[in-house]
């Protein structure tokens, strides 16, 4: 696939952190399961929509989504068919909407978008793109559940506005944008509204000078938790390391021991110091591991191992021949309830057993009191 130096994804990124673009060009852009799994739902996604737009047949997409399924059986499954539905259905109401207020209003899939007046070489890929009467609507499917993604001030959306913007203000009056994030394993659609002289104003004088200094890897670096986290150099980062080591210095004001109120302060500089440090372990594992670097005063040991059979069938067929049931040699375990939602499907999972699920208390956690949770209550036993 074709990748732009500076992605519409990473811009959240490189708007704040301008030289991360210099230093993650050191390092290979790994794939993850999950986005390869992403990938693959917007495949499925754009499908479902062909269909419902009358583009295909329904023979035609019969014939596609056997294919599909063929190729994509790591990844296809029921939740995955559930969630490109809701998706599909979320879009095709956005544009009934903009049709019955504009009965020309088009809608285009898989837009690439072109926003290199203010990003050099900078392009993307809408997953959808309507423009009807005076507006404009920019949607995008993320098919991930870890975090929530709001589509307030969504750079990624907004440079996928500029682009839409820059191609289509010939031929349509557009005043307003629409963006919207549909996120449906989570059961949550995010939206924002801006006008367009804002947008282009934001274009102009906020992203276009960021822009040049991060493509031409000059700027300030800005290490924080939401710039750092999915930067490719961050394991060995400088400016990352020095915030950290600059945050966890600490003057000792009592002698002996921390008060209360010194561990309040410490416990915000934990999380990040950890996870950093984690970095760098992790960072040199799998050098030593997979690049087979040699570090000063380190080396590679055997780990601990547990016993495994060598070959499962033949254990039981031993075992079987020397008389044994098999109600003693298996155990029989109830599939878990991800996993028996996911075979029974949502649907039939909440039809036949939403009254057999129950939802203990969780375990108490210490979380920053900004923490939108409300403070945990324990329940007082009775006796
Ligand atoms: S790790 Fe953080 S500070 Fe360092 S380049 Fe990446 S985003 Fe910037």
């Amino acid at each position: 696939m074709d990748h732009a130096k500076l992605s519409a994804s990473g811009a959240k990124r490189w708007l704040l952190c301008h030289p991360s673009i210099r230093l993650e060009e050191e390092f290979i852009e790994e794939t993850s399961s999950y986005a390869e799994e992403g990938t693959v739902a917007h495949a499925l996604a754009e499908l479902k929509l062909r269909l419902a737009l009358g583009e295909l047949t329904k023979a035609q997409y019969k014939k596609q989504l056997e294919e599909f399924k063929k190729e994509h059986s790591t990844y296809y499954n029921e939740e995955m068919e559930e969630a490109t539905t809701t998706y599909m259905e979320a879009v095709m109401e956005l544009y009934a909407e903009a049709k019955s207020s504009c009965s020309d209003a088009m809608i285009m899939l898989e837009q690439r978008v072109d926003f290199s007046k203010w990003v050099p070489e900078g392009f993307g890929t809408s997953d959808v793109v309507i423009i009807a009467d005076n507006i404009m609507h920019i949607t995008d499917l993320k098919y991930g559940r870890g975090v929530k993604v709001s589509a307030e001030d969504n750079p990624q959306l907004k440079l996928y506005a500029l682009g839409a913007f820059n191609e289509y203000a010939m031929l349509y009056d557009i005043g307003q944008v629409k963006m919207t994030i549909i996120q449906p394993r989570l059961d949550h659609i995010s939206t924002s509204e801006l006008v367009i002289e804002d947008l282009i104003e934001w274009g102009d004088t906020y992203v276009k000078p960021r822009a040049l200094l991060a493509y031409n890897g000059e700027g300030e670096f800005a290490p924080g938790e939401e710039t750092c986290r999915f930067c490719r150099a961050k394991h060995v980062c400088k400016a990352r390391a020095a915030q950290q080591l600059d945050l966890m210095k600490y003057e000792l004001q009592s002698p002996e021991t921390f008060s209360n109120d010194e561990v309040a302060e410490l416990l915000t500089k934990v999380g990040p110091f950890v996870e950093w440090a984690k970095d760098i372990a992790d960072y040199a594992y799998k050098q030593a591991t997979e690049k087979d670097v040699k570090f000063k005063g380190w080396k590679l040991v055997e780990g601990r191992s547990t016993r495994r059979y060598k070959d499962t069938l033949e254990v039981v067929k031993v075992l079987k021949a020397a008389g044994y049931d098999e109600a003693l040699i298996y155990e029989k375990n109830l599939l878990s309830i991800t996993a028996m939602e996911k075979a029974l499907g949502k649907k039939q999972f909440k039809e036949l057993l939403s009254d057999q699920v129950i939802k203990p208390q969780g375990k108490p956690m210490l979380t920053p009191k900004e923490d939108k949770r409300p403070e945990f209550q324990f329940i007082k036993d009775a006796f």
